[in-house]
């Protein structure tokens, strides 16, 4: 089977299991236990969690709260980050950050939600343009997890804080983390990362907090993860997590972006041009490749495909309600409505082969072309 859905969840890195494995079988102790055992473990963690830092911070500026997933580390950004005046995002987010917004409109705060570009980027003159005195909270995410296309956080937030210091910076960073070489700069204030995006397992993600940024509590209990979201450690997840990302980073995480750039233009260079069109940008992210296909619904190509051994996703919703039939971001880009209801998502991890591409394109080449000859 080819698995090109690796923007919706990873294969764990058995490497990374592993070296975990002992926190299962031997350290199992609650890290907040007073005894030498519990107090080790939490020794370990600490190590664990500079550790995720490091790859893209300094662990001396940022901190990192440790949380059940990416969306909950977005929900904990906007609930806690825009907690007055106006919350500024994009059209392109993540229902983790749009949905979340939205509810914080239905509590009080004003929720502005700037236009995209037609590649799935934000159009940050009319991000900015939104951005005001009043604005609390500004959330852009780094990589379109539909498109691929690549925000250049660190400008968009110095551009934000030039108009606004006092405006706080979230990004959504769960397709870039451990994927694009990149540091975080001064004026990004938390960045939402998680762990079965690249070889780390579900229900471990994590949001990376600036130190001197003071925070409400997202969940109240115990105080663990600073006080700021209690609930005893998941320390076999933790440390999947960081493998996993050591992994990535480990000989530099150029590499695999290359590699995975290989893989997703040999992909595109074996597409039937009469049946795709493109729309990840060119200078997006390699590791997705999102094409609409002409006249054909993504959801019959989809099953399709997966008959032929090929895994991969769609951009639009399964839903039988029109408004909810669509992907939000897509119509937000502009997508024709001709190519609404056929778009694909092709997403790739550094360990696919040049030899997958081919194969898949030959079978995305022949399951379209079979479908809109029938449709004819
Ligand atoms: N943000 C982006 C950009 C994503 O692509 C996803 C998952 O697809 C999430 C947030 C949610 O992450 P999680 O599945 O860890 O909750």
């Amino acid at each position: 089977m080819i698995y090109f859905d690796n923007a919706a969840t990873t294969r764990p890195e058995r490497a990374a299991l592993e070296a975990a494995n002992i926190y299962l079988e031997e350290q199992f102790y609650n890290p907040s236990a007073l005894y030498a055992e519990g107090y080790n473990l939490h020794r370990k963690l600490e190590g664990a969690r500079r550790s995720l830092v490091s790859h893209i911070a300094d662990p001396d500026e940022f901190g990192i709260i440790i949380t059940s997933c990416g969306t909950e580390a977005d929900n904990q950004a906007i609930f806690c980050g825009g907690r007055r005046g106006n919350i500024v995002t994009t059209m392109g987010e993540h229902a983790a950050v749009y949905a979340a917004a939205q509810e914080a409109g239905r509590r009080g705060i004003e929720v502005r939600f700037a236009n995209l570009n037609s590649d799935g980027s934000v159009d940050v003159d009319h991000l900015l343009s939104l951005t005001d005195d009043k604005t609390s909270l500004v959330s852009v995410m780094h990589v379109n997890n539909e498109t691929g296309a690549i925000n250049d956080i660190n400008s968009i937030s110095a551009r934000v804080k030039e108009k606004n210091p006092r405006t706080l910076f979230h990004s959504d960073g769960v397709q870039a983390y451990g994927k694009i070489p990149f540091t975080l700069g001064k004026n990004i204030d938390m960045y939402s990362v998680s762990a079965h995006k690249i070889g780390g397992l579900k229900g471990t993600g994590a949001l990376l907090k600036r130190k001197k940024l003071v925070l409400q509590p997202f969940i109240w209990g115990g105080g663990q993860e600073a006080g700021l979201r209690s609930g005893t450690e998941n320390v076999f997840g933790i440390n999947v997590f960081a493998a996993a990302a050591d992994i990535r980073y480990s000989g530099g995480v150029e590499g695999s972006f290359d590699k995975v750039r290989a893989v997703q233009a040999r992909l595109w260079e074996l597409l039937d041009k009469d049946l795709f069109i493109r729309i990840s940008p060119e200078c997006g992210s390699p590791y997705i490749l999102t094409v609409g296909a002409k006249g054909v619904r993504g959801e019959t190509i989809l099953h399709m495909c997966d008959d032929e051994g090929l895994v991969i996703g769609t951009g639009s919703a399964c839903s039988s309600n029109a408004a909810k039939r669509y992907s939000r971001v897509m119509q937000a880009c502009g997508l024709r409505a001709d190519l609404l209801d056929g778009v694909l998502r092709l997403s790739f991890n550094p360990h696919n082969t040049l030899q997958e591409a081919e194969e898949a394109a030959g079978i995305l080449n022949k399951v379209v072309r079979a479908d809109s000859d029938m449709m004819k």
